[in-house]
């Protein structure tokens, strides 16, 4: 038997992938991630990515991430409760309570296991999750693996919530409501006032995951928390450093014995390593720069405010997104795949998302906007979206 028989269900399994237009392509990057790309040798603009203020390719982090390995060397060697923690993980945690106004937070390798870390040790079998339906599949996959009933809700429904939260109403032991802060397919944002009124009336835990927040939403990026002043009433805050922060890592945020328990109990924290030094030094950066001024800060939402307008003007559906993430509404996918591509010869790098991504009919274009887009950058773009819009005929 041959390995090759072993896996033939596999190749099965892509071929169907293919044939229905959902295989995924990985586009090569030839370049560092950056407000401008190489692809196939092409300088293209980048609306793609989550660098949302554009420190991926940072001399400042870049210089902060080559003087930490000179002094502290590369990896952590092992898990922290294991071999130990390093000075530079300690000053992260520190830095980013303060910065993010918690009173403590603790670093795990990405926002995925922070969430794989997170939801399990707070809740388990016999206590029940209630869940935004759109929410993150890191989400999805810790509140699976904490063995609670999971609970959805509809989109940003409060009243829903309300119900559901009614309906299980003495059938479960702890509860938890776990929501996206901001829906990175739509870019609207949690009501989180109103979920931490309903939280607060019930007695249950509230718990919110800001990737595409933090570094965005909030004073000077300071995220959802932030963005809203909830500060102390949202009892678990996870965010990544791998968008805005423009490097790689996850965030808990919350008060002192939310984080000692993670790392008593998060399974991410006890079973694998550390972030890895020039990452932690980077993030340093990143939040030593977020609070010397919010200039990237603003020039991202006023990219985003400048795209919105204009993409508008031109007739295009902009959907309602309420942060810099623009969804252009194409309806079908192929529409969407081929505006793609259309506008790629044009100089632009925006990807279609389909179906499983978004529900059918609402395939679209996602325009991630950063502070990395010069004016220039954004008036090119701006000119590609316009043939390309009239080309298809979709304005
Ligand atoms: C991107 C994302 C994550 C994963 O973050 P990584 O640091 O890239 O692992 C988790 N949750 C949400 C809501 C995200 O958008």
């Amino acid at each position: 038997m041959t390995s090759d028989h072993n896996t033939a269900y596999l190749a099965e399994q892509l071929d169907e992938l293919r044939e229905q237009g959902l295989y995924n392509t990985i586009p090569t990057i030839e370049s560092a991630m950056d407000g401008r790309i190489t692809i196939d040798g092409r300088e293209v603009l980048n609306f793609c990515a989550n660098n949302y203020l554009g420190l991926a390719n940072h001399p400042r982090l870049k210089r902060a991430a080559k003087d930490a390995i000179d002094r502290y060397g590369i990896g952590p060697g092992a898990v922290r409760t294991i071999a130990g923690t390093m000075t530079l993980h300690d000053q992260l945690e520190e830095r980013l309570a303060r910065f993010k106004g918690a009173e403590a937070t603790v670093t795990l390798q990405s926002g995925f296991t922070a969430n794989l870390a997170t939801i399990p040790a707070l809740v388990g079998k016999g206590d029940a999750i209630f869940s935004d339906a759109l929410n993150h599949a890191s989400i999805i996959d810790g509140c699976r693996l904490s063995r609670a009933k999971i609970i959805p809700y509809a989109h940003n429904d409060v009243d829903d919530l309300r119900r559901k939260i009614a309906e299980s109403d003495g059938q479960y032991g702890r509860r938890l409501i776990v929501t996206d802060g901001v829906f990175s397919m739509d870019g609207d944002i949690a009501p989180l006032p109103e979920l931490h009124e309903v939280a607060r009336e019930h007695g249950i835990l509230l718990m919110v995951d800001d990737a595409h927040g933090e570094g965005v939403l909030g004073r000077g990026g300071r995220g959802i928390v932030d963005h809203f002043g909830l500060h102390g009433k949202v009892d678990i805050e996870v965010g990544t450093m791998s968008k805005a922060f423009g490097v790689m890592g996850g965030i808990v945020a919350g008060n002192k014995t939310l984080i000692d328990w993670i790392k008593q109990r998060g399974r991410p924290f006890l079973f694998s390593s550390a972030m890895t030094v020039p990452d932690v030094a980077a993030c340093l950066e990143a939040v030593e720069m977020l609070e010397e001024s919010g200039d990237l800060v603003e020039r991202l939402w006023a990219n985003g405010d400048m795209m919105k307008r204009e993409l508008s003007a031109m007739g295009f559906d902009i959907g309602h997104s309420t942060t810099p993430i623009i969804p252009l509404m194409l309806g079908e996918a192929h529409t969407a795949r081929q505006f793609s591509r259309e506008l790629m010869a044009r100089g632009v790098f925006a990807m279609a998302i389909a179906f499983p991504t978004v529900p059918r009919g609402m395939a679209r274009i996602r325009v991630m906007n950063t502070a990395a887009h010069s004016q220039a950058d954004l008036e090119e773009a701006l000119d590609a979206f316009k043939r390309t819009g009239e080309a298809l005929g979709v304005i």
